[in-house]
């Protein structure tokens, strides 16, 4: 039985402890990935391998006892006692029982390595990719980056089976073999190393041209899995332009690439079973030849011809497999080593080693020359910007699509970290402090606002994990978000779907807006935080805004200009530089830009061109 904390049956393991969270190695190797998830588990690890070696030993050396049976039967029919015969018959099924009693055995401490490490690795991973950069998501599909972190553990359970039933019981079924074979005769144990080498290389080699093939398949795999998502996350749009035909036979493309891919891979499964099935019916049937021809000549006796065919029959049915061992175990070693180098990346964005936690007094933002690009240049969204933003001051942000607005404020999020120039808080540049003190200090409504699938409870809470009901009610409320939710038939605990997408755009920007309302941090950034709502809904958030903006220093990046007429300040923005600043009144009276931009503006919104 597992339970939360860790707790296996008898066997307390620590995979869980945040060591093994944030301890994980920045390593692409596979092997050193496998050996930092098994650490936890290395007692487990060490007597599985220990039974399951035994076992192979007990079970492999059971084909000698063939031979015993058989040269007491011979004897028996020349007169010797049935006890020779019996004792054998017992001995056989005795070792049977107890090489499967082993395995049993070794099984469950397998089992507790496997889970184990799969966790282990699981865990560490998530936890890093969560320190990842807005940028790094916004590369990214979610689901792709999940499946690595699945290929990635699943793979550490993969691993350990493919090694300890497939390449451990090959090596020591193939060794003692050997041994057996030598008691019968130098040649015939001659012959079965040299088949066994053989077939080793062969495979090796055959899994070597069939690997490019095994990967593509699995990456068209990967590609069909991923635009299945995408398409299945923007059904509404296929529906909405009836695209069907479009998007299915998008996919169908992408699933005739991967079947194709798929048996090119099969095909040399294929010629590799065939390969191996010649080798068996060459060295096999000389080793068995050999045999008769020693038996004819009284060199060795008619159990030893038993004996042979067994070994014979054991090693095939492990050999036969050896080339899908190998193409099974590249291919899991090739996924884990790929999913590492997209996950195990070093994070974009780290806290200095001498970052202190920020510490907020009045709430002045300045940006001081600030260089910025996305791409290449780092300087072609903004150059040389600068802004100061006194305590508590109220700052509306305006300006076409793409004039930096919001850029402006995922720098000051740090979401991405700038070319040049410094931004600071309260003299702090941000950089030298820690990012969750940072993050802590700013509450922001997204343009999107952003749910999990979770209740409403859970979804407000997120502001302030520790605030009692009673709290998240009473934002709730502020927010004017209280009145829809008592309309749920669960209330409160009513889960939002995904994204939220069981609510209107505008319940969930005030579910959005009672998370800051409970977050109560010193700086407040609204991202075009009304732009989700229709005009009745606007009055009662414009009244909630109100309320959250006292006593802040806020950001207010908005395209409804009517939005900011209570901001103390306004800019405008223009390809990432300030045009021009002041109240609404004065920027009306400048006629410049905003004042176009008010001219123009059709039922509160900007128009998208001038
Ligand atoms: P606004 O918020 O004013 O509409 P943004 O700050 O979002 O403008 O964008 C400023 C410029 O940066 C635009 O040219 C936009 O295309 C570019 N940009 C924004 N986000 C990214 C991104 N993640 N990667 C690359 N370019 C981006």
């Amino acid at each position: 039985m597992i339970q939360e904390t860790g707790q296996i049956g008898l066997w307390h393991t620590k995979a869980m402890d945040s060591k093994w969270r944030d301890d994980i190695p920045r390593t692409t190797s596979p092997l050193k990935f496998f050996l930092f998830a098994s650490k936890p588990y290395w007692k487990f690890a060490v007597t599985a391998l220990a039974l399951t070696i035994l076992g192979n030993i007990i079970s492999s050396s059971s084909s000698f006892v063939f031979k015993l049976i058989v040269n007491a039967a011979v004897a028996l029919q020349q007169g010797a006692s049935f006890d020779a015969l019996l004792f054998d018959c017992v001995l056989y099924v005795g070792l049977l029982a107890i090489a499967k009693a082993l395995w049993r055995i070794s099984s469950f401490f397998e089992g507790v390595w496997a889970t184990g490490a799969q966790a282990t690795a699981r865990y560490g991973l998530i936890s890093y990719v969560t320190l990842h950069s807005r940028g790094y998501f916004t590369n990214r599909f979610a689901g792709a980056v999940m499946n690595k972190i699945r290929h990635t553990s699943s793979g550490m359970r993969e691993i350990i089976d493919a090694g300890l039933w497939g390449f451990l019981e090959i090596f020591v079924s193939a060794t003692v073999s050997f041994f057996l074979a030598l008691s019968v005769s130098h040649l015939i144990a001659g012959i079965f190393f040299v088949w066994v080498f053989t077939i080793v290389l062969v495979n090796f080699y055959l899994s070597s041209l069939r690997i490019p093939y095994a990967m593509r398949a699995h990456n068209l795999e990967t590609a069909v899995n991923g635009a299945t998502v995408d398409l299945l996350n923007n059904v509404n749009a296929m529906q909405e332009y009836a695209r069907r035909d479009f998007e299915v036979d998008r996919l169908k493309q992408k699933i005739e690439e991967r079947r194709v891919a798929a048996y090119a891979s099969w095909k040399f499964g294929a010629i590799n079973r065939s390969v191996n099935s010649v080798l068996l019916v060459l060295f096999g049937g000389a080793m068995v030849y050999m045999t008769v021809q020693f038996a004819k000549s009284g060199l060795v006796s008619l159990g030893d011809i038993v004996l042979v065919m067994t070994i014979i029959f054991r090693i095939e049915g492990l050999l036969q497999s050896l080339g899908s061992n190998f193409i099974k175990f590249a291919e899991v070693w090739g996924e884990v080593r790929e999913s590492l180098e997209e996950i195990v990346e070093p994070h974009e964005i780290v806290d200095d080693p001498d970052a202190k936690p920020l510490r907020i007094s009045e709430g002045r933002i300045e940006f001081k020359n600030i260089s910025f690009g996305y791409g290449e240049s780092k300087k072609d969204v903004l150059d040389s910007f600068a802004l100061v933003i006194p305590g508590k001051q109220k700052v509306g942000v305006v300006g076409l699509s793409g004039a930096g607005k919001s850029t402006i404020v995922k720098l000051l999020l740090r979401n991405y970290d700038i070319g040049s120039g410094v931004i600071t808080i309260d003299e702090q540049d941000i950089a030298k402090t820690t990012q969750d003190s940072l993050r802590d200090s700013i509450a922001v409504v997204p343009q999107e606002a952003l749910l999990f699938h979770r209740s409403l409870m859970e979804n407000i809470s997120y502001g302030n994990l520790s605030a009692s009901k009673k709290e998240v009610v009473e934002a709730a409320k502020l927010a004017f978000a209280d009145e829809f939710i008592n309309a749920l038939p669960e209330g409160y605990e009513t889960l939002v779907g995904e994204r939220g997408v069981k609510l209107s755009g505008g319940e969930r920007q005030r579910i959005s807006i009672a998370r800051a309302i409970l977050k109560n941090a010193p700086i407040l950034i609204l991202d075009e935080a009304t732009s989700a709502l229709d005009s009745q809904n606007e009055v009662a958030i414009q009244k909630a805004l109100r309320l959250l903006m006292e006593g802040k220093t806020v950001i207010a990046v908005a395209h409804r200009l009517s939005t900011l007429r209570q901001m103390d300040r306004i800019l405008v923005l223009d390809r990432g530089r300030i045009a021009e600043e002041g109240t609404h009144e004065e920027l009306i009276a400048h006629k410049g830009i905003y004042a176009h931009l008010w001219n123009h503006q059709a039922g509160g919104f900007l128009p998208e061109e001038t």
